[in-house]
């Protein structure tokens, strides 16, 4: 058997017992001739590697080099360095591959943000990455472990649709028709009936209206994959492919919604604070330093890790957006005219902007915001009995902005028929997402959350770039 090893992270916990292993792993460092730190993946804590001066040959040693990989078999002996309590002395060191130091990418230093951006494929071997990746990889098993703890049933929503109700030009076309000699209709319009699934399709913007048909027969679903928009926006938090989480809930209102996702959120947090912590910590010492850099009102008023526990152990503060408009409006930051897009009054969208003004300088957590003019959200939410608000509630996140979009949804097939009239999203093309509202029709909310944009507010990344493995932007999909 080939594979007998003891990962780092596993051995580094344990006693400096004396004892026969193997590890394996990347070199990241080589000092003296004698000193390999070894990392395998587990951990951003290098494991020391002694390699006993002249024990082993000159042409093997010249070998061990940054990012050569090796697998070495030793025995655990207590560390007389500082830093570590234990170490391996290797009785034998097998190089598994070369690595031309002076060809590899990534040298023993700090390298910025953007250069390993085009280095991605390699961006996984250093320290910042270890910990994001771990992280992001602990985020998405803590989604499912609530969701499957509290019964939910994990449903796949499809990745092709057909229905582009909700993502009017912000959608990517999937197709096999030929660019030259397209078929066409006689009035010169594209035929989709020659198309590979007989009508336009895309890839999806959001599972939700599938999701609502789970919920109407299991109670409660989530889904979670990827989620496509091909909005030009080349912010620090758009991603043209992004991973989202669309729970949907039967017999669930505004405020079941809003407390389901509190406690979500709050959930997934507590589990990597609790699983992570070495990685959290890491992360947290990057930020502070790399917050060093900025003049003193742009830095952070709380560290990482206080910042976390701040949002486990407050409640979020919920207001409705009318609420929201007037706190705005009569703030010193409009008056002053410091807004890029004035606060105009009731009816108006809200900027990130404004959200991040709520969030960062007025009420310093994280703000639940409820009921929304009509016309500025989706169809399918549930209109209030003021006749001009519906049933929406946005979480916004310090730093992000935007987190979590949610609604309690339409139920009522009248209203749901002349509210989609009225927008001209035609019947015909969701007869199927109807028929819930015509067969045994319940109260039901669903929200959804943008995964990569929980991995920014957890790791601190400020770019989401840096926390999907290869990201998809505009102009942008090496890899
Ligand atoms: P924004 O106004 O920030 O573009 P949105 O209103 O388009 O967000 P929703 O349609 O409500 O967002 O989508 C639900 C969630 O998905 C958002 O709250 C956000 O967390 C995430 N999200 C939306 N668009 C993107 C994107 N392009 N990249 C990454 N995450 C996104
Ligand atoms: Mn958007």
């Amino acid at each position: 058997m080939f594979n007998k090893r003891i990962k780092i992270k596993e051995l580094l916990q344990q006693e400096p017992a004396e004892q026969q292993v193997t590890v394996m792993g990347w070199v990241r460092t080589f000092r003296n001739n004698q000193f390999i730190a070894l990392n395998d993946g587990s951990t951003n804590t290098n494991l020391q590697v002694v390699a006993t001066l002249g024990m082993f040959d000159e042409s093997l040693l010249k070998r061990i080099t940054t990012s050569a990989s090796l697998k070495i078999t030793g025995t655990v002996v207590p560390s007389v360095g500082k830093g570590q309590k234990l170490e391996v002395k290797a009785d034998t060191i097998e190089i598994l591959g070369d690595s031309d130091a002076e060809a590899y990418p990534l040298q023993p230093k700090k390298h910025s943000l953007e250069f390993l951006r085009e280095k991605a494929h390699l961006r996984f071997r250093t320290n910042t990455f270890g910990a994001v990746f771990r992280v992001r990889h602990a985020l998405a098993f803590a989604v499912h472990r609530f969701f499957n703890d509290k019964g939910f049933v994990y449903l796949h929503t499809p990745i092709v649709t057909a229905s582009d109700a909700e993502g009017a030009g912000e959608m990517f076309r999937v197709t096999t028709l030929p660019f030259e000699n397209t078929p066409r209709n006689e009035d010169g319009s594209v035929n989709f009936k020659e198309d590979f699934f007989g009508k336009s399709t895309n890839l999806t913007v959001s599972g939700q209206l599938e999701g609502e048909l789970g919920a109407t027969a299991f109670g409660e679903i989530y889904t979670f994959g990827p989620t496509f928009r091909a909005e030009n926006s080349n912010t620090a938090r758009h991603l043209a492919e992004f991973w989202m989480i669309e729970p949907e809930m039967a017999f669930y209102d505004l405020e079941d919604n809003a407390n389901l996702a509190e406690e979500f959120i709050k959930y997934i947090i507590r589990y990597v604070l609790e699983n992570n912590r070495e990685d959290l910590d890491f992360l947290a010492q990057r930020l502070a330093d790399e917050e060093k850099q900025l003049p003193q009102d742009k830095r952070s008023e709380m560290g990482l890790i206080e910042k976390l526990e701040f949002v486990l152990n407050n409640d979020f503060q919920r207001l409705s957006y009318t609420e929201a408009i007037d706190i705005l409006k009569e703030s010193n930051h409009n008056k002053k005219k410091k807004f890029q897009y004035p606060v105009t009054g009731w009816g108006m969208d809200l900027q990130s902007e404004h959200e991040r003004y709520l969030v960062e300088k007025h009420f310093k957590k994280p703000v639940i915001l409820m009921n929304y003019p009509a016309s500025i959200k989706a169809f399918y939410m549930r209109i209030n009995e003021d006749g001009k608000t519906v049933a929406a509630m946005d979480i916004l996140a310090p730093g992000i902005g935007e987190i979590v979009g949610g609604s309690q949804r339409e139920e009522r097939l009248d209203v749901l028929l002349e509210k989609m009239e009225k927008m001209g999203i035609p019947e015909e093309e969701l007869w199927w997402y109807l028929d819930t509202r015509r067969f045994g029709t319940v109260p039901h909310s669903g929200f959804g959350l943008g995964f990569e944009r929980m991995i920014q507010f957890v790791t601190g990344m400020s770019n989401i770039r840096d926390v999907i493995a290869f990201p998809r932007t505009p102009k942008s999909a090496e890899f």
